[in-house]
C-alpha cells in the first residue's frame, strides 16, 4: 500500500504541510454543494501532490479497511474499518471521516490542473479500497467523468466479481505481491495469496494496465527463492513494470498512538547491495524495476 505520512506531519494543529489536507479540514458535508446520497466512505487521509502512487502529479485518497494484517504495514490506522483515536505525544488525531463521493471530488478539483499539466490524476489507496467497493466505485466513476486519470492501489485480496465492477472506472492498477509461498504469506499477512495471485492472473489476462509492487522486508520476503519466484511469475503475466518498495520505519510512532504492537521493530531497512541484487535478479525476466525512495 502507499504510505500515508505518519501524523504529526499531518495533523491538524499545529502540523499540517503545505501539500496535504488533513481529514479534520475537510468539509462537514453540510455544504450546499453536496447532494443527497446515501453513499459515504471512511476516508482517513487525502494527500495532494503526490509523486509515488502513480504517473504525473496526483492526489491519493485513503480509504480505511483492510482484509490483510501485514506485519509490516505502514498504515496500520487503515486497517479497521471504523474511525480510530491516535494519542501521539502531543495531539489526538481522529483516524477515519465519513465523506460523500461529491465531498472527495470537490477536494480533488482543487488540483485539475496540475493533473492535466503532469499527466497525473487519482489514486484510490488505503487500507485495501475494494473493502469499501461501492463508494470506490461511485469515487472513481465521478473522477472519469470529471476527466481524469484513475488508478487503484490494492493487495488484490477481493472477489473478481467485485473487482470487475470497480476496474470498469480504472486506468491503471498498482498491484501489491508479497510472497510467493502460500503458508509463508499467511503467516505474513494473516490470509493465503492464492485468491491474489488469482486475480493478478485474471486482471492481466483481461488487460488492464498493472505495475506490480513488492515491499522488500528483510528476513520476511527477501530471499532469493521467493524474488525469482516473483519474477517468473510477473513475465508469465505479460506485465513488465514492478516497483521495489524497501521497508521503513516511518510507521513506528502510528503503531504506539494506536496502542498496537509493532512487530519488526528491530528490524532494519534493507541495504543498498540488497535492493541492487533483488533488482538485477527482476530485471534478468525483462522487468523494468523501479526502486521506490
Ligand atoms: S495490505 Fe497489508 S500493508 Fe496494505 S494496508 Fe493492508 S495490512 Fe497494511
Amino acid at each position: 500500500m502507499s504510505k500515508s505520512l505518519p501524523y504529526n506531519e499531518l495533523s491538524v494543529v499545529p502540523l499540517m504541510t503545505q501539500h496535504s489536507d488533513h481529514i479534520h479540514n475537510l468539509p462537514s458535508g453540510s455544504g450546499p454543494e453536496t447532494q443527497l446520497r446515501t453513499i459515504t466512505g471512511q476516508v482517513f487521509d487525502i494527500q495532494r501532490f503526490s509523486t509515488k502512487d502513480g504517473p504525473g502529479v496526483r492526489t491519493t485518497v485513503f480509504l480505511k479497511g483492510c482484509p490483510l494484517r501485514c506485519q509490516w504495514c505502514s498504515n496500520p490506522e487503515s486497517q479497521q474499518k471504523y474511525p480510530q483515536v491516535m494519542d501521539f505525544p502531543n495531539s489526538h488525531v481522529i483516524s477515519g471521516k465519513h465523506m460523500t463521493p461529491e465531498e472527495v471530488l470537490k477536494l480533488l478539483k482543487k488540483d485539475t490542473l496540475f493533473y492535466r499539466n503532469s499527466g497525473g490524476g487519482i489514486t484510490l489507496s488505503g487500507g485495501e479500497p475494494t473493502q469499501q467497493a461501492e463508494f470506490a466505485t461511485e469515487l472513481l466513476r465521478s473522477c472519469r467523468q470529471a476527466g481524469f486519470h484513475t488508478t487503484l492501489d490494492t493487495c488484490g485480496y477481493c472477489k473478481w466479481e467485485v473487482l470487475q465492477g470497480i476496474l470498469r472506472y480504472v486506468d491503471l492498477v498498482l498491484f501489491d505481491l508479497k510472497h510467493m509461498d502460500a503458508r509463508r504469506h499467511k503467516e505474513l499477512t494473516g490470509v493465503s495469496n492464492k485468491l491474489i495471485l488469482e486475480n493478478a492472473r485474471r486482471m492481466a489476462q483481461a488487460g488492464i494496465q498493472l505495475i506490480i509492487r513488492f515491499p522488500v522486508i528483510p528476513g520476511c520476503n527477501d530471499s532469493m527463492d521467493n524474488v525469482m519466484r516473483l519474477g517468473e511469475f510477473v513475465s508469465n503475466l505479460g506485465v513488465r513494470r514492478f516497483d521495489l518498495l524497501p521497508y521503513h520505519k516511518f510507521a513506528l510512532q502510528k503503531y504506539e498512538a494506536l496502542g498496537m504492537d509493532y512487530r519488526l521493530k528491530e528490524i532494519e531497512p534493507p541495504s543498498q547491495d540488497k535492493i541492487r541484487d533483488i533488482k538485477n535478479a527482476l530485471e534478468s525476466f525483462g522487468l523494468e524495476i523501479s526502486v521506490a525512495l
